[in-house]
């Protein structure tokens, strides 16, 4: 497990690593009907290398989703302070404040913008350059166009840029529409940047939103999941039972296959049994 004080580079480290447990077996197996396999179970996890591209493609369809549902049209970006407080701060504090800064920020578009909603998205910067260091925290946000309770304008880029300096946060900008598209269609798979500290959540919506609701793809009901111990039997068992169908063919073939062959005892010559031990005592082969 990492500790508190990872470094960036530490964190990168252990993000380009599969867990150790992930696909192995030792979380047990999953029959999957519509492959007709049985797989071992993998960790799922985004800090997991082999298994962020599957999630990250899931989540994108579900942001989809949303987006379309909730008319979300708009791209804000949030930056963490400048050089002063990347100096003061690591790049893991500046997790937490700007998400402190946000709680109390989102509440103050609220107030001003009832309708307001969004789905948050801390990520890394990976772009360093002098007073701007590896991994510092700036966060991609999702939106709709709320309008002003009492002018009935759109929430817009002054709005935004005027109140958030009563916060930490170091700029704040928010685009419409083709910046949305542009944005989950490119930089929102830039790898480096999910990077982020591991107890986190990559997307975090409010509170009228659900990323997933009911079943993904882990939870197909065709599905069915074996602990670690499951032998071939059990498997078959099931399957018959669920599926009115025999296990994968391949199964069947790994079953026979690791049935030993007896060894019988006696003289060998190139792995043949030329003299049998018939009752302990030699006898000649046929
Ligand atoms: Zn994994």
């Amino acid at each position: 497990m990492l500790k508190e004080n990872t470094t960036f580079q530490q964190l990168h480290k252990y993000y380009n690593l599969r867990r150790s447990y992930c696909g192995t077996g030792n979380l047990g197996h999953v029959y999957s009907y519509r492959q007709d396999r049985v797989n071992p179970i993998t960790c799922n996890r985004l800090t997991c290398v082999k298994c962020r591209p599957k999630l990250k493609k899931q989540i994108h369809l579900d942001l989809l989703r949303l987006i379309y549902d909730n008319d979300l049209d708009n791209h804000m970006v949030l930056t963490f302070p400048g050089k002063k407080a990347r100096q003061r701060f690591t790049y893991s504090q500046s997790y937490d404040i700007l998400t402190h800064e946000w709680n109390k920020f989102r509440k103050l578009i609220k107030y001003h913008f009832p309708d307001f909603k969004w789905i948050r998205m801390p990520r890394a910067q990976t772009n360093p350059f002098p007073g701007n260091p590896i991994g510092y925290c700036h966060e991609h946000l999702i939106t709709n166009s709320p309008r002003h309770k009492i002018t009935g304008r759109k929430l817009d880029h002054a709005f935004l840029e005027e109140k958030r300096k009563r916060y930490k946060i170091g700029y704040a900008k928010i685009r419409e529409n083709q910046d949305v598209a542009e944005y989950l269609s490119k930089d929102f798979f830039h790898d480096e940047e999910w990077i982020i500290p591991i107890n986190l959540r990559h997307v975090i919506t409010d509170s009228t939103m659900i990323l997933k609701p009911g079943q993904g793809y882990a939870m197909d009901p065709d599905n069915i999941y074996y602990t670690r111990n499951a032998d071939f039997k059990t498997i078959e068992h099931s399957i018959m039972l669920k599926h009115n169908q025999p296990a994968p063919f391949y199964l069947y073939l790994r079953e026979f296959s690791q049935i030993e062959p007896k060894i019988l005892s006696g003289h060998y010559v190139d792995e043949n049994l030329v003299t049998p031990m018939i009752k302990n005592k030699e006898t000649r082969s046929l």
